[in-house]
């Protein structure tokens, strides 16, 4: 078979498991996860043909995955594939462009720098930021707090790059407390540590109490503020945080894995009052954003920090170009082009339909709200964006809710436990979630909690 014609039928195969996808189950049959057995054998001693591998790929794989490109998925925050995204993903791996330097890729590096322009626009942030387009939000947040670690001790007069940490003076860092875990994790590969953070007391929707922040008494001090709460989708009073922080000459950074887009939105942008102000922030767009995995972004308003951070120069790389290396600023060297998709993303919903795209989660996070409440059952945050916790009583009648509805099919929540409160998990961050997808996984929850 060319080349052509295997395409041809692997696009075939995965328009047919989209199209699919709106109607099946959920959550993976169980008997399809069975026969994953079969993938389990020795390294084949000869090659098999290709057409040959992706029809077995396409029985085995296709069957066992979850729908969580679908309409229905709810888990933890979870995005489809816009379709452009999608296509501009399988067009770009064919180019299969080694985006670390413009001179070797100028069409990718072209496509990453419009994409970043468009962002720092969409996303209403400072539009000289540098960026960087990583694997997700928590490579996204380790890149940023590179950059951090660099500049507050670059202002003590340490060259952490040259010199590491031994020695150094030590950085302060603030973080709320209902931080996501991957910040600690980041911390950690920083060297920062996980542990050595002073952890700022949160309120009830696990936003920091920003009377509680005391940055004053300085030395190198890094404050890590969230807007979106992995939980409740509460935003830290960013713009208030900032005002704190910023007279102190602490780096303010912000983790937006999902709440940043709230800022493409004029009836959310609110929540992010004064978020402009922050150093540097992370998101992720195989969240909010709808394009395929994986896909996260870090913005750097002080460039000089992000590339001494991340920069590398050798004799036989041509790194000295007017336009932007992508590989200045990502903790990779080579790698593929993911501003892309990006890019494809933004040109198939335009501000407007980035706006909407938001709006329309949140008013399905709403309507869950609504109805769950009309029925009696405890929602437990205030729902101001695209999350939903609700309680069914006892820790132990949630549990036995979400295992049913998991079981079920007809829609994916997750579980989580929210201040000492087991809670079922609702996050609507699907493009092609519809007022009727709601409607019929609202029917199976409420007829699950009655039974
Ligand atoms: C999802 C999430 C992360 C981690 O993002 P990944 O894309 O999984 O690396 C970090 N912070 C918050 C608030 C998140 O919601």
């Amino acid at each position: 078979m060319s080349i052509k014609g295997l395409l041809h039928d692997t696009a075939e195969r995965a328009g047919a498991y989209l199209d699919a996808l709106p109607g099946r189950r959920v959550s993976f049959a169980p008997e399809a996860i069975a026969k994953l057995e079969e993938l389990i054998e020795p390294l084949p001693a000869e090659g098999a043909k290709p057409d040959e591998i992706i029809a077995r790929l396409d029985r085995l794989g296709s069957p066992a995955s979850v729908a969580m490109a679908g309409p229905r998925y709810f888990g933890f925050v979870i995005g489809g594939s816009l379709p452009a995204s999608l296509a501009a993903n399988w067009l770009a791996n064919a180019w299969d462009q080694n985006t670390g330097l413009y001179e070797v890729t100028p069409a990718t590096a072209t496509l990453e720098t419009q994409a970043l322009t468009w962002l720092l626009d969409l996303l209403r942030l400072p539009g000289d930021c540098a960026g960087s387009f990583v694997t997700g939000a928590t490579v996204a947040n380790f890149t940023a707090l590179a950059a951090a670690r660099h500049r507050v001790l670059a202002d003590a007069g340490w060259d952490v790059e040259a010199d590491g940490l031994f020695g150094a003076p030590p950085v302060r860092v603030l973080i709320g407390a209902e931080a996501h875990p991957s910040v600690y994790k980041s911390l950690g590969m920083l060297g920062l540590g996980r542990n050595r953070v002073v952890r700022v007391p949160s309120d009830g929707q696990g936003r920091m109490r920003v009377d509680e922040l005391s940055v004053a008494g300085s030395g190198p001090t890094i404050v890590i503020a969230q807007v979106g709460n992995v939980n409740t989708g509460a935003c830290d009073a960013i713009g208030d945080i900032c005002a704190v922080a910023k007279p102190q000459g602490a780096w303010v950074h912000v983790d937006g894995a999902f709440g940043l887009w709230a800022s493409a939105s004029p009836q959310y942008r609110h929540l992010l009052a004064g978020v402009e102000h922050a150093d540097s922030w992370a998101t992720d767009a195989h969240k909010w954003l709808n394009v395929p995995y994986d896909s996260g972004i870090a913005f750097v308003r002080d460039r000089d920090a992000l590339k001494a951070a991340m920069a590398i120069t050798a004799e036989y790389l041509p790194t000295h170009s007017a336009r932007r290396n992508p590989s200045d600023y990502t903790p990779e060297l080579s790698r593929r082009a993911r501003g892309v998709e990006i890019w494809a993303a933004l040109c198939e919903l335009g501000r407007t339909g980035v706006a909407e795209l938001v709006e329309r989660c949140c008013a399905h996070a709403q309507h869950f709200a609504t109805r769950l409440r009309a029925a009696g059952h405890e929602v437990l945050n205030d729902v101001v964006l695209n999350q939903v916790l609700v309680s069914f009583g006892t820790d132990q009648e949630t549990r036995r809710v979400i295992k049913a509805i998991q079981d079920d099919g007809t829609c994916w929540c997750g579980v989580t436990v929210w201040q000492g409160n087991t809670a079922m998990r609702i996050s609507v961050s699907n493009w092609s979630t519809t007022t009727a997808d709601v409607e019929r996984s609202l029917a199976a929850i409420l007829r699950i909690a009655a039974s």
